[in-house]
């Protein structure tokens, strides 16, 4: 038996991953962000120092980068030890699109985020893909969006850091070229399935963009 899914995806900071986790907890469901495999893989290849694909899998492999239930979080382990902390390094982030870019690191973390879905009885998903390659029969999918500089006033609230309209630029652009290069890339693209319900977020509180969510995952898994 494999889940229910609802499909989140969308560009940088677009919030999918709070927002998923908080309808998660509301349809009492578990919660998987697809980026954290991504952001492990991209960890180790740049402990590696290159972007062999086939050794980076192995290195996961040997080294356990799994996924493992925290409460309804469904999350990276690597050594052994929760792998949060590490993948979210400025270094990780400014590498990880290239590193999702290789199809066989693709293909090996579709296979961890459908083995994860097979356990589960709804599983709430966000990333690049989900509605469009991963779980193309998702019971919901959302694309989330808000412009570049909303991104970006968030992602620098989220870090507890001072901004003016200079740091807000300068993170905006950065937010824009990881999703050039996700948007750009031959393989599973960042991009809408048709499909999919579209919510921009710029003008909307967070409360308001999860009850949306949850009011349309509530009818999509009653169909
Ligand atoms: O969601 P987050 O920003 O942590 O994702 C990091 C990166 O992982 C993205 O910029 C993208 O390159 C990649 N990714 C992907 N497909 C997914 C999820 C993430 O290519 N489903």
């Amino acid at each position: 038996m494999t889940a229910r899914v609802i499909a989140i995806d969308g560009p940088a900071a677009s919030g999918k991953s709070s927002t998923a986790a908080a309808v998660a907890r509301e349809l009492g469901a578990s919660h998987l962000d697809s980026g954290a495999l991504y952001r492990g893989l991209t960890l180790i290849a740049l402990e590696l120092g290159h972007d062999d694909p086939t050794e980076i899998r192995s290195a996961a492999e040997r080294r356990g980068l799994i996924l493992r239930h925290d409460g309804a979080e469904i999350v990276p382990f690597l050594d052994g030890r929760p792998a949060e902390n590490l993948i979210r390094s400025d270094g990780v982030t400014a590498a990880v699109s290239r590193i999702a870019a290789l199809a066989p690191l693709r293909e090996w973390v579709n296979a961890r985020l459908r083995e994860a879905a097979t356990a589960e009885r709804i599983l709430v998903l966000d990333g690049r893909d989900i509605g469009t390659a991963v779980f193309p029969d998702a019971s919901l999918k959302v694309f989330l969006t808000a412009t570049p500089e909303a991104r970006a006033r968030r992602r620098l609230a989220q870090r507890g850091e001072m901004f003016d309209s200079d740091s807000i630029r300068v993170e905006a652009t950065a937010l824009a070229a990881r999703d050039a290069s996700d948007a750009s890339r031959t393989v599973a693209p960042l991009r809408r399935a048709p499909d999919a319900i579209l919510i921009d977020t710029t003008n909307l509180s967070f409360k308001d963009q999860v009850d949306r969510i949850v009011a349309a995952a509530r009818k999509a898994l009653l169909a």
